[in-house]
């Protein structure tokens, strides 16, 4: 006997029809002989409606409050699907985070779960019963509701999993696994079988939107298999593991693109001890999250600094770079939104040399321009300009020949 842990996303409990959907899964899955504990979201665009409704009353509404309101989208679907189970004679019972004890530090609206108590979920399975739990929600150590940040049902189900110690955690969405890249925008893209856990981090915060990042981290550190799977479709979906050492890898395991991108340049700096911490600084304090970062090789003494950040904190970093550049004597400030940065991942790159050069030739062949390149031990990302973007991705993509199976 085996466990399992599903979660189903928002738009997998969009209606009473799908719940009734995700119950006959639950059932088949139970038939197959697993046990199950299943997560859910709230109904799709019911957390952005509740917020909305807040939001009409106080556009900047208490945390606490907000995260006992937002956590209501989830009781319901616990509530509709266990319905749906016993209508269907399968033996279920719904639970609120605070009732399973998913305890959270008290981070209101992005709280990090501490710890969670199995004893409740275990005497459930025992007697018999599929165990619903809500997703996305915990609670404090003095009692008050939490919730996990968006996207949160996610790592939701991974921590449970880690904590049953089950044996795979099945992410149900709307897509039937994770792609070589978005098909909308190279319609030859591939699912993959198998990724690991480094890649898919890497994936996610380069703008692949499948899972909540948080998520993918934890189910690393605590090695659950994860498997991103269709509830629509039936299908293998993708495995996300642990990277095994006999494997043979892929080069390149996705193309991803990210537009939330924008960057400033400040030119004509003193290049003096210091000045990346006078840049960044006011930025950091303002708490906008930098990404790139390039400083040129000093020339007169003077230097050019340019990094970038989402494209939502343009304004504000423009503003406060304005400013820091007056008082530093800069020559000038130059900013850009209109970029994006493709990436390639892949553990691959490990050992292998020249697939950087092969990327940058091969956007050259494009007449790509690169504004800014940055590496990691297993991605390289370069900037260019919006209007690159699907030129870039799809050219990428044919270069590496990932829509053909490599054997892994
Ligand atoms: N309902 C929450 C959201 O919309 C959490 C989730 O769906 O994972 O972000
Ligand atoms: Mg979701």
């Amino acid at each position: 006997m085996s466990l399992i842990v599903q979660k189903y996303g928002g738009t997998s409990v969009g209606s009473p029809e799908r719940i009734a959907h995700v119950a006959d899964k639950v059932i088949q899955a139970r038939a197959q002989g697993h046990d199950v504990v299943v997560v859910v979201s709230a109904m799709s665009g019911e957390t952005d409606r509740l917020l909305k409704l807040a939001r009409e009353i106080d556009p900047r509404p208490s945390e606490r409050e907000l995260d006992v309101l937002l956590s209501t989208g989830e009781q319901v679907t616990i509530a509709l699907l266990s319905i749906a189970l016993e209508k269907r004679g399968c033996p279920a019972r719904s639970y609120t985070g605070a009732q399973v004890c998913i305890r959270t530090d008290s981070a209101h609206t992005k709280a990090r779960i501490m710890d969670i108590d199995a004893a409740r979920i275990f005497q459930d399975l025992k007697a018999g019963r599929v165990v619903v739990v809500a997703g996305f929600q915990g609670v404090d150590e003095h009692g008050n509701i939490t919730t996990l940040g968006r996207g949160g049902s996610d790592t939701t189900a991974v921590a449970l999993a880690a904590a049953l110690k089950a044996d795979e955690c099945q992410i149900y969405t709307d897509v039937d696994g994770v792609y070589t890249t978005d098909p909308r925008i190279e319609p030859k893209a591939r699912r993959l079988e198998r990724i690991t856990f480094e890649e898919m981090l890497e994936m996610a915060s380069l703008g692949a939107k499948v899972l909540q990042i948080r998520s993918v981290e934890f189910a690393g550190k605590y090695n659950v298999p994860l498997r991103v799977l269709s509830s629509f479709t039936e299908g293998p979906g993708t495995l996300i593991t642990s990277e095994e050492p006999s494997m043979e890898q892929a080069l390149i395991s996705g193309v991803t693109a990210n537009r939330d991108e924008a960057k400033l340049t400040v030119t004509g700096v003193p290049d003096q001890p210091g000045i990346a911490h006078r840049i960044l600084g006011p930025i950091a304090a303002a708490n906008i999250e930098v990404d790139m970062i390039v400083q040129n090789v000093g020339e007169h003494g003077l230097t050019d600094f340019t990094f970038t950040v989402h494209r939502n904190d343009y304004d504000k970093a423009l503003d406060i770079v304005k400013q820091t550049a007056k008082e530093m004597g800069a020559r000038e400030v130059q900013g850009d939104n209109r970029i994006v940065k493709v990436s390639i991942v892949g553990v691959g790159m490990r050992s292998h040399a020249g697939i950087a050069s092969q990327m940058f030739q091969t956007l050259a062949a494009e007449g790509i321009n690169i504004r800014m390149i940055s590496t990691s031990e297993i991605k390289i990302s370069v900037v260019v300009d919006e209007k690159y973007l699907e030129l870039a991705v799809r050219a990428l993509h044919n270069a590496f020949k990932l829509d053909q199976a490599a054997q892994r």
